[in-house]
């Protein structure tokens, strides 16, 4: 007996349907199938996860996906959704795995911040007419700047990475995602002027064109990491934490370790790929500290070193530490991060909202004077211009997206990254499936994106009557709260609308 009932009903309109197996064939969840005689489609509603594949490939929209209304007596604590995992975990005796991000109804933040806008007095800006300046500088800044007799700079400035946006594309491993994905970002950013980043995976050898356009990750594995792919970038990225899943490490299943992903990675082929959850050698900021100038000093010090971090508890004293130890780049990921795969458990559970870390470190680092020696990145889920825009306000220098250039690319919030079955060619290894994203295709979608995103921070921007997002940084002023507490208030460091 089969405990569990589907999520989802599939609908099929008989008068629409010609019969041409074209969901039977594009669905890898194996929901659809003909019938013995071969001419009637029939539909395993168990099977399906919402993908949306085959309503977007039906040539006559005879698919509709409904939510399967099969009702529960209704209880506040043991809800439909409680006991389909109980039985789930009752049949398979194993933790729950999810994709993508944390979908539980926390507080979202920048959904209670508002922005402000120029009237009267410091008049607005158009930005159609008048120059305005997204361009971003990451990297360690020097405390003075010094000039000789004749106004040359004596001050040697560490390694700076221009960006023609503070948005850049956030690391998602080759092995979590296709080739195809990867390089699709990989255009796209070159396209833009920002960065993409590799993910503890290594680099693809067909990705190596892309170095001046590419972060490179060493992750705890270090899957992939040797000098020439840490030469092969703008900036290395230590990643010691990821918002989906803080504290633990990362498992890549054998099955999606194809012998593509084994070279990058320098694994053999279908073994599984196991991240610890710490790296074997940080037990310390110490630590940490000689990894940051080992990488240092293995680039000649021409590359900045960031330390990604998952916001957790005390984010604020670890960021200290973290930028006390060399780290040039600072980067913390969200409890809302999204991930390839993650315990659901601890993705739903374990971290806190970018939001209320960003506001503490930032403000942490200004009262010790250091805020100019790291650079901030934050991730964690931004799904707009206008979070965006919040986060810099509240002192991010730039952030990463991934799930809104996946949207962007096809992703339908499935959330069965893990099972390595996607159905739009992005969280998969199949051939079969990768083969339906095409790079030079869906690059221009996501360039379309990020270019419409670029335009309205402008527009933003312009309408507080600033002109450059570096006048923007930090600038809590231009936030007002809308119905938080007095607590949630202060730790933002904003006031309240009205005030
Ligand atoms: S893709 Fe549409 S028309 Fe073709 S078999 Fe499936 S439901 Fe029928
Ligand atoms: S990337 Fe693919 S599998 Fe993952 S949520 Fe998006 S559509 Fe679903």
């Amino acid at each position: 007996m089969n405990y569990i009932v589907p999520e989802f009903e599939i609908v099929r309109n008989a008068r629409r349907c010609i019969s041409c197996g074209k969901c039977v064939e594009q669905c890898p969840y194996g929901v659809h199938s003909f019938d013995k005689d071969g001419k009637t489609v029939l539909a395993d509603d168990s099977k399906c996860v919402a993908c949306h594949r085959c309503v977007a490939v039906c040539p006559t929209h005879a698919i509709q996906i409904v939510k399967y209304e099969d009702a529960y007596k209704p209880h506040a604590n043991w809800t439909p959704q409680v006991q389909k995992e109980i039985l789930k975990q009752a049949e398979t005796g194993g933790v729950l795995l999810s994709g993508m991000s944390n979908n539980k109804p926390y507080p979202i933040y920048w959904d209670k911040m508002l922005l402000n806008a120029s009237q009267v007095t410091n008049p607005s800006i158009d930005p159609l007419r008048e120059p305005m300046e997204i361009r971003t500088y990451l990297g360690r800044k020097p405390d003075k700047i010094e000039f000789d007799e004749n106004g040359a700079m004596k001050t040697v400035m560490p390694p700076q990475i221009r960006l023609e946006t503070p948005i850049m594309f956030s690391a998602m491993s080759f092995g979590s995602i296709s080739f195809n994905a990867q390089k699709t970002l990989a255009l796209a950013a070159r396209e833009l002027g920002t960065l993409f980043n590799t993910g503890e995976g290594g680099m693809h050898p067909g990705l190596k064109e892309f170095g001046d356009c590419a972060v490179v990750q060493v992750a705890s594995g270090r899957f992939g990491v040797h000098k020439a792919y840490l030469d092969n970038s703008r900036f290395i990225e230590i990643k010691i934490g990821q918002g989906a899943k803080p504290g633990i490490g990362g498992h890549l299943p054998g099955e999606k370790v194809t012998v593509e992903v084994s070279n990058a990675r320098m694994i053999p082929a279908g073994s599984d790929a196991i991240s610890p959850a710490p790296h074997h050698d940080i037990y310390s900021i110490e630590d940490l500290r000689q990894l940051i100038w080992s990488l240092k000093e293995a680039t000649e010090y021409q590359k900045p070193v960031a330390v990604k971090i998952a916001a957790v508890h005390n984010c604020a004293a670890i960021v200290s530490g973290v930028a006390r130890a060399g780290a040039d780049i600072i980067v913390m990921d969200g409890f809302r991060g999204g991930t390839g795969a993650a315990p659901t458990r601890i993705r739903d559970n374990v971290g806190i909202p970018i939001e209320l870390a960003l506001a503490a470190v930032d403000q942490r680092l200004r009262d010790e004077s250091i805020r100019n020696s790291v650079s901030l990145v934050v991730s964690g889920s931004f799904r707009n211009s206008a979070d965006i825009v919040k986060a810099i306000a509240l002192g991010a220098d730039a952030v990463y997206v991934a799930t809104a250039p996946l949207i962007a690319m096809g992703c339908h919030m499935c959330q069965q990254c893990h099972t390595g079955k996607c159905s739009w060619g992005i969280a998969t290894q199949r051939p079969e499936l990768t083969e339906r994203l095409n790079p030079e295709e869906m690059y221009p979608r996501v360039v379309n994106l990020i270019s419409a995103w670029n335009h309205e921070m402008k527009e933003m921007l312009g309408g507080m009557g600033l002109n450059s997002i570096d006048s923007l940084r930090g600038n809590r002023l231009m936030l007002r709260g809308i119905g938080l507490t007095d607590k949630e208030l202060e730790i933002l460091g904003i006031a309240h609308a009205g005030e």
